[in-house]
């Protein structure tokens, strides 16, 4: 692959003082996080460079050793590890600490911190893109997973009137409800089964998937067989899929004239929130945002 591919075109000049960041996964190289975070040291000069690495879980200890010994100032944590990499970290932040994973960690010379950005992420991108204001509205959430857990609670953090999680398997979803209201205080927040959900979204004002179904290349799944016209007219249909950009689940609801928002702002704010934590610089979004959109082969206009 060329300089330009990873996204290291002029500008990223390397130098005896540039600083290492990287994503660890397993799988990895499918990531699209170095083209965006190249891009950002790019944007704002930040003499710094990102890579991946395809570290497996007996290596994670290894891993840390490394990073610790090579000074690398940020990593990037993703599926599998999110959570064992706790245990080899100095300080979690309290709220990461809460939610039990990690996707962020900043090397403070020399201590290890780590962060969850994903919730924030997707917050912030639905607050910029789709609900300014969350204070009061009425929240369902489908899925009780890993990406739904950090969302959830920063959500909460918004004080929603009501948060439902609408889940398959409702053993996960009670128990990510119980454990929010504890930790955030937030009373209203229900756990329901698939049954449950017609009568959640008639009175949701913000409905969001985060279960894995519509994603490429099963692009033609609903989840829970959710039927758009549950949907309040003035109701906004949300997404963490970002590939297809827009799932069946956002193109019915766009067509039946609901509010739509996809779920690339996720990726990209989890990403912006990170390079923010490791250089105290304002994100260059929507030059991130524009990188991303071109590796997953579409142009910026693409989505709005
Ligand atoms: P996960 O931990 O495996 O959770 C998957 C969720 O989907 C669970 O709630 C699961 O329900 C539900 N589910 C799976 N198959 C189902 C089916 N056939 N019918 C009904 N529910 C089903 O996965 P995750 O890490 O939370 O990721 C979920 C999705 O979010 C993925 O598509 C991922 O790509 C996307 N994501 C996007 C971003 C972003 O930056 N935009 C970040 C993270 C994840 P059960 O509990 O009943 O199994």
């Amino acid at each position: 692959m060329g300089a330009e591919a990873n996204g290291l075109k002029a500008g990223n000049a390397v130098d005896s003082r540039t600083l290492l960041y990287c994503v660890i996964g397993d799988p990895i190289h499918h990531s699209k996080s170095p083209l965006m975070l190249n891009r950002a040291f790019r944007e704002t000069g930040e003499n710094g460079i990102y890579t991946a690495f395809h570290i497996t879980g007996d290596r994670l200890g290894a891993f840390i050793q490394g990073v610790r010994a090579m000074g690398i100032r940020g990593v990037n944590v993703t599926i599998p590890h999110k959570v064992e990499i706790m245990s080899h970290l100095d300080e979690i932040d309290a709220s990461a600490r809460a939610l039990g994973a990690v996707n962020t960690i900043v090397n403070d010379n020399g201590r290890l911190i780590g962060y969850n950005t994903d919730g924030i992420g997707y917050v912030r991108s639905l607050k910029e893109e789709a609900a300014a204001d969350l204070a009061g509205k009425r929240i369902v959430l489908l899925g009780a997973g890993g990406a739904a857990r950090g969302i959830v609670y920063a959500l909460a953090a918004e004080r929603p009137a009501t948060i439902t999680i609408v889940n398959r398997t409702i053993d996960r979803a009670e128990e990510l409800a119980a454990s929010v209201s504890g930790h955030t205080g937030l009373k209203d927040v229900r756990a329901v089964g698939a049954f449950g959900l017609e009568m959640a979204c008639r009175q949701a004002d913000v409905v969001i998937n985060t279960t894995s179904i519509g994603m490429s290349p099963q692009t033609e799944g609903l989840p829970m067989d959710i039927n758009v016209s549950w949907l309040k007219t003035e109701a906004v249909a949300s997404e963490i899929i970002y590939n297809p950009l827009k799932t069946r689940f956002l193109r019915e609801a766009e067509a039946a004239g609901r509010r739509v928002h996809g779920g690339l702002g996720m990726f990209i704010y989890q990403g912006a929130y990170a390079f923010e934590y490791w250089t105290g610089k304002p994100a260059p979004v929507p030059a991130m945002r524009e990188t991303v959109l071109e590796a997953l082969g579409y142009t910026s206009q693409a989505i709005t």
